[in-house]
This record gives structure tokens, sequence and C-alpha cells, in this order.
């Protein structure tokens, strides 16, 4: 029988690394602190007809415009919502929480909104490590998000303590709106100010487009990454340098991309191939999968030994 402490230790201590910020709160939490009903995403019909593209990621972006936007109109809905997901991290044994916003936000005054997360941060959850990835949208302007990211490095320069809260850069959306060479010169920058390079890839896109991708941006983390476990070459290219798959198994298995068991595989072969990976929730508002949930879904075709080589991995990673 395991001991208290080491049982503290299976469930707590999670690196998240892949989550983001504004949609990471328990949906009943947030229907509390909103005063709104959220509908259940597992369960959510699109209304209307609505093309192809509203499959997959495409089902995300609606419910957050259909479901989510219409309900966070008022003033403080950020601070809310920052506020439900940290609870959410310290619900879930999270100690370091990386977790993105689009770069975009700077339209509201970088300084004013950092300063709000801070704030929110220190009330709720000062223990746990937060740290932001500024997130840009493939089907936005590269340009004028470039200019967004340039206010937030100012500001970092300006208010070192602000500067801390800053982690990396993520880029995500719809994975073929554009090539990932649209964003290599924002990512070289990001690189230049110590910043962590990730990029939403391989949820849907090829294997090849994973290997492309992470050698044009030159990544440090894939968001995702599952379909790498269908090549043994870009799974061996991966293993050579490092890169850190940020898997989140629950959100392919909700957004009908694989089977439960084809998930298994995939996993099994990034781990078979020695390509480091953690587990995160994505976005736990639609998802409402923990980490230690997600955990449990793939440790079945993992032997004890190897269950415990990837609770460290999603704890020291
Ligand atoms: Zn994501």
């Amino acid at each position: 029988m395991e001991s208290e402490p080491e049982k503290k230790r299976f469930l707590t201590g999670w690196h998240e690394h892949h989550a983001h910020l504004f949609l990471g709160g328990a949906r009943r939490r947030m229907e509390e602190l909103f005063e709104t009903e959220f509908p259940d995403f597992r369960y959510w019909k699109i209304p209307l007809v609505k093309p192809a593209s509203e499959e997959a990621i495409g089902r995300v972006n609606a419910w957050i415009r259909e479901c989510f936007l219409p309900a966070v109109k008022f003033h403080d809905w950020r601070k809310l919502s920052v506020q439900a997901a940290l609870e959410q991290a310290n619900a879930d044994g999270v100690s370091r929480l990386e977790a993105s916003l689009n770069v975009d936000f700077s339209r509201l005054g970088t300084e004013r909104l950092l300063r709000e997360i801070a704030e929110v941060h220190a009330q709720t959850a000062p223990d746990l490590e937060l740290k932001l990835d500024l997130g840009f949208v493939r089907s936005q302007s590269v340009e004028f998000q470039a200019e967004c990211f340039q206010t937030f490095l100012k500001t970092a320069e300006r208010f070192p303590e602000l500067g801390e809260l800053l982690g990396g850069v993520d880029l995500y959306d719809v994975e073929d709106a554009a090539l990932p060479e649209n964003f290599r010169e924002i990512f070289q920058i990001a690189r230049a100010a110590g910043l962590k390079l990730k990029a939403h890839v391989g949820e849907t896109g090829s294997p090849e487009v994973i290997r492309h991708t992470a050698e044009i941006l030159n990544l440090d983390e894939i968001q995702h990454g599952i379909r790498a476990g269908e090549s043994k070459e870009t799974l061996a290219f991966l293993a050579d340098r490092k890169t850190v798959l940020n898997l989140a198994p629950a959100s392919n298995r909700i957004l009908c991309l694989f089977r439960e068991e084809e998930i298994q595989e995939r996993v099994r072969a990034i781990f078979d191939s020695k390509v480091p990976f953690t587990l995160s929730s994505d976005d736990y508002l639609l998802f409402e999968t923990s980490i230690v949930e997600q955990f449990q879904e793939i440790a079945s075709i993992f032997s004890e030994d190897e269950q415990t080589q990837i609770r460290k991995n999603c704890q020291n990673l």
C-alpha cells in the first residue's frame, strides 16, 4: 500500500505545459462566477448547418464564439476566467502552469493586462508558478501580431516583475491556415528574448508537417504532436532534438480525432521512441479532464516502471 506522502507525490506537482489561460476553469465554477450557464462542450451540437471547417478545432472555435464570448461581455471577465483557471490548476495538483493567451490582447494595454493577471495570481494561487505563452493565431495578420508582440516585449523590459510572467510563445488555430515560415521571424525574436518556443501542430497535421514546423520555427515543445506517433522518421527526428510533446489525449478523444486505442497506440510509439512528453488539460472548460484522469486513460498500456517514468516527466520537464 502506498503511504500518504507517496500518494501525494503521485497526485501533485504537475508541470502543465499546454493550457489556454481563459479556458482553463472548471465549467461549474465558471457558471458560478459568471452567473450564467455554459453548455457542456462534450455534448454540444453546433446550431445550424456549418461547413466542415467546424469539425475538430473548428468546433472548439465555434463553441468559443457561440457559447463563451456572449457570456463574458462584462468588464472583469478576464480576471474571473484567470481565477477559475488557477483554482482548477490548484485542484488538479499543478505546481507550474504554462498557459497561453492571444498576443493581440495587447490592445487592452499590456501593462494593465499583465498587472491584472499578476494580481489574480497573487490572490488565488501564490504558490503555483505561472508562466504565460503569447499566442499567435495562424489565420490572423502576421504584421499586426508582430506589433502586438513588440508591445509585450517593451513592457517586459520596462517592468521586469511583469516580464517574469512571460514564459514563451505559442502558435495555434487550424493547422493549415498559414505556413510556419510566416512566423519564423517572430519566433527568432522570441528566442532572442529568452522565451520558450511552442506551436500547436500534429493534432490533425501529418508527421511531415510536424517535422517541418519544428525545423522552421526551431521549436522547443509541440502542443499535441500526437500524430508523430504514426512515423518512425518523425519520432527519430524529435527524439534526436529532444523536442517535448505536450499531449492532451482527452482533447483528441473528445474532438473525435482518434479512437481511444488509436491514441494509446500513438502514445506508446512516442514513448518507445524516447520522445519526451507531458500531459496537459488543454482547455479544461471544454474537455473537463484533469491531468490525473488523462494519465489514467493511457496508463493501462504501460508497465509500472514506465508509468513512473511518465509521471516523473510530467512533474520535472
Ligand atoms: Zn491547445
